[in-house]
């Protein structure tokens, strides 16, 4: 038993491996998970070794023959009937999701419907998975593809969607044939905790098709160097996608890697201000700007005046949301995952105001209960090629830039090293063709703040926000997670 352990009363979680729950193996002292509203400690996470991957991927490599040969149909069958557990426990998952993460009820609400979703979509699997086939290519000589799992698979994710991003590649793999190890986020694995408790009882998943190892950047590394884990899907900070991508092309694994994003609104003068202001500040604030898609730089287009118009209304919307505790109702603006976070978000700003930036609106105020809270925040006369302009904080801080016209605006979204999401508000369809055309990004919302591909489109980004070429979820997951063979026989 850890010395935390002794101390305080909590279980230290375990792996699940081979159809069980196992301790992990390793010595290191457990990470404290917290309730960042609150500070209560939730549970104790353990960081696994080289041991305990190597046990979750032998259950997962003992578990594929036999998944394998089970009928598509079958698969896609016990897939289905994930989706009928997690559907009947949506509640029960967004609350641990709010106590765990943070986020409010009603987006949490929403992130399991979103992975719900994935799984809907990979229910399609056995049309999905059909090959193709071509007659008389020569004398008698027929071509045709057939689509084969890639083996064992892992996935590894971050903290800021516990519940939505597991399910963006678990429910694909599995269907597809693989068989799949899972390293949650150690900031916050309970919901992907329920969720494998949940496919326990699932008779149709037999032991060993879905295994989770807790931990942190060991297990990782172990997972990226393991010769019998064929393929790598990951999210998490652009910095830890370029290791995790490089380090899996070296053990020649296949790799998907989604990273961080510091994603630019555009904000026509021509915009509905409703529209407008309640997508940027939804965008920047929601989820305390913890996501891949959150709109953490406002560009405001136009004359001077046109430009203090947009700041205007997008601060006045601002100054009304109320931060607090995700599981209140009246809470629009949620916690940070962590005091660490917190401390990290007012660095930031403390740095951009010493460059010269004006801070329109101030969260860095009380951190609450847990220690973790920060308001929004909006900064203006940020420098354009300052880190508050051009770098993820990761909380609930807006900046502020300028551009005289769409040209300038869209030039200066194209130096961006980052290319996940970005949005333009306008009531042009002229100006919204020609950003979508011209902008460089991999997801684009025109007046919609967070624009998320429902599962059926594919999820990613480009520049540094990704490293891979098939992006997560619908046609690209089937690609990702099957191997093409192509049969060329002659029988007369
Ligand atoms: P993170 O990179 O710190 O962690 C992600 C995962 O990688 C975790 O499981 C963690 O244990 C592991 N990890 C972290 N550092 C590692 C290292 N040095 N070596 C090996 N493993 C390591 O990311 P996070 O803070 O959990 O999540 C937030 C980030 O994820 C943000 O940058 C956000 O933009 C990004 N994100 C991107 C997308 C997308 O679709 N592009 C979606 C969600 C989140």
């Amino acid at each position: 038993m850890s010395t935390l352990e002794q101390s305080v009363q909590v279980a230290t979680l375990q792996n699940y491996v081979a159809g069980g729950w196992r301790p992990a193996t390793g010595t290191a002292e457990p990470l404290a998970d917290r309730n960042p509203a609150t500070g209560e400690l939730l549970a104790l996470v353990p960081l696994s070794g080289p041991e305990d991957v190597d046990a979750a991927v032998t259950a997962a490599r003992a578990a594929q023959p036999a998944w394998r040969a089970t009928s598509p149909l079958v698969r896609a069958r016990a897939v289905f009937r994930l989706r009928e557990v997690l559907d009947a426990h949506r509640e029960e998952l967004a609350r641990i999701l709010t106590t765990d993460m943070g986020k409010t009820l009603d987006d949490a609400r929403g992130e399991v419907g979103r992975g719900i979703e994935s799984v809907e979509a990979a229910c399609g699997m056995p049309a999905l998975l059909k090959g193709e086939n071509l007659e008389g290519v020569g004398r008698g000589v027929d071509v045709e593809l057939v689509r084969q799992p890639v083996g064992v698979v892992a996935a590894i994710t971050p903290f800021n969607f516990p519940a939505m991003i597991p399910l963006w590649f678990l429910p694909y793999a599995i269907a597809a044939g693989n068989t799949f190890v899972l390293k949650p986020s150690e900031q916050d694995p309970l919901v992907p905790r329920r969720v494998v408790e949940l496919i326990d009882a699932i008779e149709e998943i037999p032991p060993g098709v879905v295994n989770m190892v807790l931990g942190a950047h060991d297990a990782v590394n172990a997972l990226l160097d393991h010769p019998e884990v064929g393929a790598i899907s990951f999210v998490g900070s652009a910095a830890t996608a370029r290791h995790v991508a490089s380090r899996a092309a070296v053990s020649g694994k296949r790799v998907q890697a989604l990273g961080g994003a510091k994603n630019a609104m555009v904000v026509c003068p021509d915009a509905d201000p409703a529209l407008m202001t309640s997508g940027v500040t939804g965008s920047a604030f929601g989820a305390a700007g913890q996501r891949c898609l959150a709109g953490s730089v406002a560009v405001l287009v136009g004359t001077p005046a046109e430009q203090d118009r947009s700041r205007d209304l997008i601060l006045e919307h601002a100054r009304s949301l109320r931060s607090g505790d995700g599981a209140d109702p009246a809470t629009d603006v949620c916690p940070l995952i962590s005091p660490q976070a917190r401390e990290r978000v007012q660095d930031a700003v403390a740095e951009a105001e010493g460059q010269g930036a004006r801070v329109l609106l101030d969260g860095r105020g009380d951190g609450g209960e847990g220690g973790s809270l920060v308001g929004p925040t909006i900064l203006d006369d940020v420098g354009p090629d300052s880190r508050a302009a051009r770098e993820e904080l990761f909380g609930p801080v807006l900046s502020l830039v300028r551009a005289p016209d769409l040209d300038a605006a869209v030039d200066w979204v194209n130096e961006s090293r980052y290319g996940n999401a970005s949005v333009i508000f306008t009531s042009s369809g002229a100006s919204a063709r020609q950003y979508r055309f011209a902008v460089q990004a991999g997801m684009i919302g025109v007046n919609v703040g967070v624009a998320a591909p429902v599962a059926w489109f594919p999820f990613a980004g480009w520049k540094d926000s990704f490293d891979g070429d098939l992006h997560a979820n619908g046609r690209d997951a089937v690609e990702f997670y099957t191997r093409k063979k192509v049969v060329t026989s002659r029988w007369s």
